[in-house]
């Protein structure tokens, strides 16, 4: 039978320079496009406004070009793709399932202390359900006098509607998708008329990537996307969440960290062969 190519993508935000983590990741995704024969996309994953800067995209291009990865272009740039996001967004109010919310992070703060229980996902807090409870005449006042407002994906409602899914990853096999963990989801910010979860959903289908390679810091995001996918009748793709690449402490490397920063390296004289190296790819 035909087996449609291997299509990867590395999916970096601009909101710093690159360091040897992303390095790992960007390697991986690309090899296992190379070594299937396949395709390997670059994504620039904008959506904030305030922590995403230009500079940090035109590093982005420069950085990978010098490590020796090369990438199908155009290169999708989310910012400029907001109406995709708003159009899914769309189709799922229309299954009664999104809910705006006006709660600033101290009315959530506050109800969660006054509740007494504080239930934690892989996202933060558990958004306690102000606003999915509000009275309808009162939310409808709030919308019409232009309250800011995120959008709220309501979980109990949209994971009764499709039961119990499950998901592959090619390094922990069959996973049951647990998306309750994360509570009602933001799919709008304030700030931003898409999040995170959404537009990586949206995009990896609208691109046709196949094999989502990414560390393992972001396997629970997974259970989002594997829902997502499927109230919005999208091709499910199979998942590698790699290991998180530490430093010599076994820190997680973070943008905050100039000293890993590929640029560094570079500038303190290292190849790109000695760079692929300490990023755990030996030629
Ligand atoms: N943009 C995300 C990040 O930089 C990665 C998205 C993904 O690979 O799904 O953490």
């Amino acid at each position: 039978m035909h087996q449609p190519p291997i299509v990867t993508r590395f999916a970096p935000s601009p909101t710093g320079l690159l360091h040897l983590g992303h390095a790992h990741s960007a390697l991986f995704g690309w090899k296992a496009a190379r070594v299937a024969g396949g395709r390997f996309l670059l994504r620039i994953e904008d959506i904030d406004p305030v922590r995403c800067r230009p500079e940090f995209v035109a590093a982005i291009f420069e950085d990978l070009a010098w490590l020796g990865l090369e990438w199908e272009s155009p290169v999708r740039v989310q910012s400029s793709h907001l109406a995709d996001y708003a159009a899914a967004l769309a189709r799922l109010d229309a299954m009664g399932l999104l809910f705006p919310c006006f709660c600033t992070r101290k009315d959530i703060e506050a109800e969660i202390n006054a509740s007494g229980h504080a239930p934690h996902g892989p996202d933060g807090p558990v958004y306690p359900g102000l606003c999915r409870r509000l009275d309808p005449a009162q939310r409808a006042e709030r919308l019409a006098s232009g309250q800011p407002h995120a959008v709220r994906l309501d979980m109990a409602k949209a994971v009764d509607l499709v039961g119990q899914l499950d998901w592959r990853d090619q390094a922990a096999g069959i996973v049951a998708a647990r998306p309750e963990l994360f509570g009602d989801v933001v799919l709008a910010r304030k700030d931003t008329p898409t999040s995170y979860h959404l537009a990586v959903t949206v995009d990896d289908a609208l691109q046709g990537v196949n094999l989502v390679t990414r560390a393992a810091d972001l396997f629970e995001a997974t259970h989002v996307h594997r829902l997502l996918q499927e109230l919005l009748g999208l091709p499910v793709p199979v998942w590698h969440h790699h290991r998180l690449l530490t430093d010599e402490s076994g820190r997680r490397f973070a943008k905050r960290d100039r000293a890993l920063t590929i640029a560094s390296l570079r500038a303190a004289g290292h190849t790109p062969e000695s760079v692929r190296d300490m990023a755990g790819f030996i030629p």
